[in-house]
């Protein structure tokens, strides 16, 4: 009979798993358990004043999704409070989210760092696109951040890394870049597709934006492409908003409610895929055929103390060399009947790739060297599968060479 108030109704006051589930949701008057699909691309007024306090934005409403709608506005405030942000951008891919948020924190005459070791796309966005707009960048080896501080110039006004990288899942010292970045009035923007949201807190450890693929953990499931940027009200609402506005890097509606469902199991999904990794990674370093195996929470991992510092997991993702080159990878995996011969990560579904011959093949030998990506290097992104399946389904593979 109290009329005390529920402290859990103050959504600050629940957990990630209550929030994956809950946050964000806007009911409309029919009361749907499950969030709407507000599929269109406008909205209307009541009249024409309404209208133009709406376009001043002197009234709350939507206006016109590109910038604006109630399906790809829940996923994006569920990911906001998942990811404890003040604000959050949902975009096409998670590419448009990258060039989305360096393009709106640049100008020309302005000079960027990045880490070198970087998803194909993201290196290209970095070290082709930007320049054409007379951004100056330097890539350096991320592995040891005083290279980050070497690199930092007077116009230095981004800084961009991701960690785990692709495809060797080395790290960067997220805490340790920041404080380079800040000290030069610089702002740093961290990809955590790897680590997902439940393993790495890139806000938390000082980073100023964060940016993901969701078509990768978030959905999870093969099914859609799209991307988000998270940080600041500052940030986000100002020039990012402003870009996504103007330019129309938008998800579709449909797109952000799979990401919505998606978010629901987030957590399972990823925790699950995680202690299967783990497995595969002990089984793989084990083994006579295997040059060496590649996954941060393994001990045999060079950066081991950074990994358990920064990350509360070691994710899906590893990789390992086996004994010889592309010959035998390819025997490997060719042989394999559980893990599909793909690109994409974050999958129920396993996956494995030749980074060299795939994703990488238009590097240079000089390039590819650099970033230790070798003829028998194989990146595997470990589902959700039983794990002594996945276990045996490599054993054979590796039998083959
Ligand atoms: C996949 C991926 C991207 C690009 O995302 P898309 O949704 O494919 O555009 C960017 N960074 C990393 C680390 C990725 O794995």
């Amino acid at each position: 009979m109290s009329c005390e108030k529920n402290p859990l109704s103050d959504t600050k006051s629940r957990s990630a798993r209550t929030i994956a589930v809950h946050a964000g949701q806007e009911r409309s008057q029919h009361g749907e358990t499950s969030e709407a699909i507000y599929m269109n691309s406008g909205f209307t007024y009541p009249n024409s004043a309404a209208a133009e306090a709406r376009f001043k934005g002197e009234e709350a409403g939507f206006i016109y999704s590109r910038f604006s709608n109630p399906t790809v506005e829940m996923f994006q405030n569920r990911m906001a409070q998942l990811e404890r942000a003040e604000a959050a951008r949902a975009t096409a891919t998670g590419m448009a989210a990258v060039t989305t948020a360096l393009m709106a924190q640049v100008k020309a005459g302005d000079h960027v760092v990045a880490s070198r070791a970087l998803f194909g796309g993201c290196r290209f966005v970095v070290e082709d696109y930007l320049p054409r707009w007379g951004v100056a960048t330097t890539l350096v080896d991320g592995r040891d951040a005083t290279n980050f501080a070497k690199a930092m110039q007077p116009d230095t006004k981004l800084v961009f890394l991701e960690t785990p990288t692709n495809p060797t899942l080395d790290l960067v010292d997220i805490a340790a870049v920041a404080d380079i970045a800040h000290a030069h009035g610089a702002i740093l923007v961290v990809d955590n597709v790897f680590a997902t949201p439940i393993w790495q807190k890139p806000l938390e450890l000082g980073a100023d934006l964060v940016v993901y693929s969701a078509t990768k953990h978030m959905d999870g499931q093969g099914r859609a492409l799209g991307g988000i940027i998270l940080g600041s009200e500052e940030l986000i609402g100002g020039d990012i908003h402003t870009i996504i506005r103007q330019t129309g890097p938008s998800i579709s509606p449909f797109n952000a409610w799979i990401m919505l469902k998606g978010l629901e199991t987030l957590d399972l999904r990823v925790r699950q895929m995680t202690e299967n990794a783990g497995k595969v990674a002990d089984f793989l370093a084990g083994h006579e055929k295997v040059k060496q195996v590649m996954y941060p929470f393994h001990k045999s991992h060079g950066q081991y103390e950074l990994a358990k510092k920064q990350m509360s997991g070691g994710s899906n993702m590893v990789s390992f060399e086996v004994k010889g080159g592309q010959e035998e990878a390819f025997k490997v995996a060719d042989a394999l009947s559980i893990f599909l011969i793909s690109n994409n990560l974050g999958d129920a579904k396993s996956i494995i790739s030749h980074p060299a011959t795939t994703t990488h093949q238009r590097f240079s030998e000089e390039v590819l060297a650099e970033l230790n990506i070798s003829g028998g290097l194989l990146r595997l992104s470990v589902g959700l599968e039983d794990a002594d399946d996945l276990i045996a389904d490599l054993s054979f593979g590796l039998e083959q060479i």
